[in-house]
């Protein structure tokens, strides 16, 4: 395994020859010494990888600003979504009804989730991008007595849009509700700060924001939240009740843990701190969408948010209106070039998405806008504007 000390976080050294980018939202583009932490096999119930998963915990906690220890962090295994349904099946009661605020893939998902679960819930769907605001919830909560939780999607990943949490919260606690945050996307570099948004449980992932493999997702919970949530699950291997009151007395996963995922882990979270946590983490995303924004507006495209929604995690843009535009032609150049782009998700108009996160700096980023532009002129497209149509749509979201 390579030292830490010789992980420069300034150094961002390139993915392995050959192996693309990925501006995706996770997998991502991890560092080298994130991949070589995988190097070695762990026995999962030795004394090592115990130690390990302590300190795994220990450092996704203070990740939230806890002095009190008022809260504690289950790790399960499984991808993203399989967190989002232990959190959904172990902390909403079974007559519980949840209302799901969605505007987008994965805030229609929790509410699949909901329904797979059986489980009581309403939807405020606000289509592809529309945030969901803080006195549609409380009018929402007034009109059915019968909601126990709010669940809100952190970065609704389908479109890039950072969703107002604050709000949000202060308007489910004025009306004596609880929340659940899907923060799978901006966890890490986003704050989320238990001292300045109330929440109940919170749910993300090893590669996204902090940068490690897939194979696991996380909750933090209100310690109160993980003892009430006794004999609620649904699923016996998605219960998070049981694999905290587990991990507590032995330091074990209850059945196999990713034990090479979670040490690629521990090392990305060493390189989290060392770039200076969230605040750092979020800096350099931030510029990394700056750069690659001014740059992509400077070809004609334009993106589907304003400024004021646009987060640093990923940015959707329309696809051009020149008729000799392909996105899966624009994709196989991009690809040729080193870059993994990422299709849109909007219902209503083409799109694309480029994402910020993952081992990459504004140098990286500054070559994307060059690969795009040539790509552009690859296909004979002098100009990136889109069509007419995209910018009403657009208009929308000013109303
Ligand atoms: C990535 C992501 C998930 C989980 O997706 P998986 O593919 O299961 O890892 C859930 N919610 C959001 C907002 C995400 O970005």
């Amino acid at each position: 395994m390579r030292a830490e000390a010789t992980d420069k976080v300034e150094g961002f050294e390139p993915p392995a020859l050959g192996e693309p980018y990925l501006l995706t939202p996770g997998p991502l583009t991890t560092a080298s010494s994130v991949k070589q932490a995988m190097l070695r096999d762990w026995g999962s119930w030795d004394g090592d990888f115990r130690a390990m998963t302590g300190d795994l915990r220990n450092r996704l906690l203070a990740l939230t600003g806890d002095k009190k220890g008022e809260f504690d962090c289950v790790p399960i295994q499984g991808s993203g979504t399989f967190a989002v349904e232990a959190m959904l099946g172990s902390f909403v009661p079974r007559d519980g009804k949840v209302l799901v605020l969605a505007n987008g893939a994965y805030g229609l998902r929790a509410a699949q989730t909901m329904q797979y679960l059986g489980r009581a819930h309403t939807l405020i769907d606000k289509g592809d991008y529309l945030p969901p605001r803080g006195a549609e919830v409380a009018a929402a909560l007034d009109a059915d007595p019968a909601i126990t939780h709010v669940i809100v999607i952190h970065c609704e990943t389908s479109s890039g849009i950072l969703n107002p949490v604050g709000e949000i919260s202060e308007a489910v606690y004025a009306k004596g509700r609880k929340l659940l945050i899907d923060s799978m996307s901006a966890f890490g570099a986003i704050p989320l700060d238990v001292n300045e948004i109330r929440y109940e449980v919170m749910v993300s992932s090893a590669n996204k924001c902090i940068e490690g493999v897939p194979g696991f997702g996380f909750v933090i919970a209100r310690k109160s939240e993980l003892e009430a949530a006794k004999g609620r699950s649904h699923s016996l291997s998605l219960d998070i009740h049981a694999q905290w009151a587990a991990m507590e007395k032995t330091g074990q996963w209850r059945f196999t843990p990713p034990t090479h995922v979670v040490a690629a882990f521990l090392q990305a979270l060493k390189l989290h701190e060392a770039e200076g946590g969230v605040a750092g983490r979020g800096a350099r995303y931030a510029k990394n969408r700056d750069v690659m924004v001014a740059g992509m507006r400077e070809l004609g495209f334009e993106t589907l948010l304003s400024e004021q929604w646009l987060s640093p995690i990923i940015v959707t843009f329309f696809c051009p209106a020149h008729e000799k535009f392909s996105f899966p032609r624009f994709y196989d150049l991009m690809k040729g070039k080193g870059f993994i782009i990422y299709p849109g998700k909007l219902t209503v108009v083409e799109s694309f998405r480029v994402g910020c996160i993952g081992h990459m700096d504004e140098h990286v980023m500054r070559r994307v806008v060059e690969a795009a532009a040539a790509s552009l002129n690859e296909m004979g497209v002098d100009t990136a504007a889109p069509p007419a149509t995209a910018i009403a749509e657009r208009a929308k979201l000013a109303a």
